[in-house]
């Protein structure tokens, strides 16, 4: 008996910008913490509204894949998200349920 469960999976890059002057002004221990806090707290609210969804057709859970580029230059973080479901009905159950904001 199979037992779908939400699957999240996160990419992380850093992009330096063009001015190639060395990447000594970025902390590389920084960024792991900036990575690891954005990572949980997307999986902690990913979770908590995604809870156990499945879809009601196929009982297959949705796959999340996360690729956060952080920008050094700008000190930003650009969030993609790629979302794989069994169907197109589903996969526009899961942007609505994500789109929610409580
Ligand atoms: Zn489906």
């Amino acid at each position: 008996m199979s037992n779908p469960s939400l699957e999240i999976t996160f990419e992380f890059q850093v992009q330096h910008g063009s001015n190639g002057s060395g990447g000594e002004h970025t902390d590389s221990l920084e960024q792991h913490m900036l990575f690891e806090h954005t990572r949980a707290s997307l999986e902690r609210d990913i979770r908590r509204k995604l809870g156990r969804i499945v879809c009601g057709e196929h009982h297959e859970a949705p796959k999340i894949h996360i690729t956060c580029t952080y920008d050094a230059l700008n000190d930003q973080m650009d969030v993609n998200w790629n979302i794989d479901t069994c169907c197109k009905l589903f996969f526009v159950q899961v942007v609505k349920t994500l789109n929610q904001v409580n």
